[in-house]
């Protein structure tokens, strides 16, 4: 056993210290210390003598495998696609969310699907309920290994025994090793396990996928801290009410991010979407004002989604600003454009943004729609609903390009749009598209009259 001593680590970063403290240096959480039994000794070093010197030696380019070559289709081809085209050998995986979004079904799925020798390790259910659940999705794969162990040492050595292609374990938070003290879950525990699990990954070229949960409050140790270990991550976004799932990778050395997903959720399992813009619109009947539709990019796939505003007097002196899948920030920096540009005033309102669907939007593009669905609310007149907007707001009040523009207004127009709001800044862009018809705007007042044009 490792000499140990105690310590106080960040939950969040894994950054530690020898005292308790309140704000984390490294990452800037409150209250994320809590104390550990740090080992002194490093058990994961390269210089313990355990190091095969044969396995790492120099190579010529030509020596060099292609990885595109060599990539393992999982069966689910929208999440080869997001993973930049299959997984990886011996790539290292976190598959992270809130519990109960479908983590678990996914990496059943994969491993039912993939017709490959899987070693399925869960800590979370045993195996009867696993099977029960896999036979809801599909047909029972014999080449699947379920094995309920939480001892990473004993993880360790049933697959050196059986040789999978690909390891999930289901998931970090529950799996720990003998060689640290402290609880499964804790700070330690997850980075030493996910530290040999890489190990293991990275010399035997098997491919090993881990599950972390994230929890709102953050009492297990979160998956901030896998994010630095792993070569991919890829996460579930979206509420776990709604029937879809939203899966994004959010880092990948293998791929390029951000790359987006749809599945919808069912008994037998998740489904793929092929085709989801127009799955986060909502055709309201009665047209009403603060909503607008915006055309987001993650990845290569346009994305048709809704934004929805409401702006009602400020009750208290400080007026309430809360944006639910977008930036709060970017919110307040597109008021006080609104307010200084185009002289709106909205210092005094309670500003509500949210985005439809559970949807989280990172895409500039989204801006103009998010002014119109606020001045849409403000003014109590809605936006035609076959007007679809897309471009960024400078602090200038202007309207900037965004890229992949043909991507986006053939998307619209697939989808029934029939108005494209875009910057007049877009050089060389085609301007007919059959049954769109698109309209420039420079700044955000000229973009705002385009859009509010029929009303008045
Ligand atoms: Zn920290």
């Amino acid at each position: 056993m490792a000499k140990t001593k105690s310590l106080f680590v960040c939950r969040e970063c894994g950054a530690d210290s020898p005292k308790w403290i309140g704000k984390c240096p490294s990452c800037g959480s409150w209250n994320t210390y809590v104390e550990e039994l740090k080992i002194t000794k490093p058990i994961n070093s390269r210089y313990d003598g355990l190091s095969n010197k044969e396995a790492t030696k120099p190579l010529s380019f030509d020596k060099i495998q292609s990885e595109s070559l060599t990539r393992i289709a999982t069966g689910i081809s929208e999440f080869d696609r997001i993973l930049g085209g299959g997984i990886v050998p011996g790539g290292f995986i976190l598959l992270g969310g809130e519990p109960g979004i479908g983590k678990s079904t996914l990496a059943l799925q994969l491993a039912l699907n993939s017709r490959k020798k899987v070693l399925y390790v869960s800590g979370e259910e045993n195996a009867s309920q696993i099977k029960m659940r896999a036979g809801r999705i599909g047909p029972l794969n014999n080449e699947c290994l379920i094995y309920n162990e939480t001892l990473l040492e004993d993880i360790i050595a049933q697959f050196n025994n059986e040789k999978p292609s690909l390891l999930i374990i289901d998931s970090i938070q529950t799996i720990y090793t003998g060689l640290a003290e402290p609880a499964p879950g804790s700070v330690t525990q997850v980075r030493e396990c996910a530290a040999q699990l890489l190990r293991i990954a990275k010399e035997s070229s098997v491919p090993v996928l881990i599950i972390g949960h994230i929890t709102k409050d953050g009492l297990l140790a979160g998956p901030k801290i896998l994010e630095h270990i792993v070569d991919t991550v890829v996460q579930f976004e979206g509420d776990q009410h709604l029937d879809f799932r939203i899966l994004r990778t959010l880092k990948n050395r293998f791929g390029a991010v951000p790359e987006l997903a749809i599945f919808e959720m069912d008994q037998s399992g998740l489904h793929q979407v092929l085709n989801p813009s127009g799955y986060f619109l909502h055709q309201n009947e009665n047209n009403l004002s603060g909503v607008a539709a915006a055309c987001t990019l993650d990845g290569i796939k346009p994305l048709l989604v809704e934004t929805q505003a409401l702006v009602s007097s400020s009750a208290y002196g400080t007026p309430q600003r809360t944006a639910t899948g977008f930036d709060y920030k970017r919110l307040n920096m597109l008021l006080a454009v609104l307010e200084k540009k185009a002289g709106m005033n909205v210092s005094n309102k309670d500003v509500f943004l949210n985005i439809a669907g559970g949807m989280k939007i990172q895409d500039t593009a989204a801006d103009l729609a998010i002014i119109a669905a606020i001045v849409s609310s403000r003014t109590d007149q809605p936006v035609n609903q076959t007007i679809c907007c897309c471009a960024e707001i400078s602090l200038t009040g202007e309207l900037r390009p965004v890229n992949k523009i043909e991507h986006r207004i053939e998307e619209a127009q697939k989808l029934g749009f029939t108005k494209f709001v875009v910057s007049a800044y877009h050089k060389n862009m085609p301007l007919n598209y059959k049954g769109i018809e698109i309209q420039k705007a420079s700044s955000i007042n000229d973009a705002l009259k385009l859009i509010f044009r029929g009303n008045s």
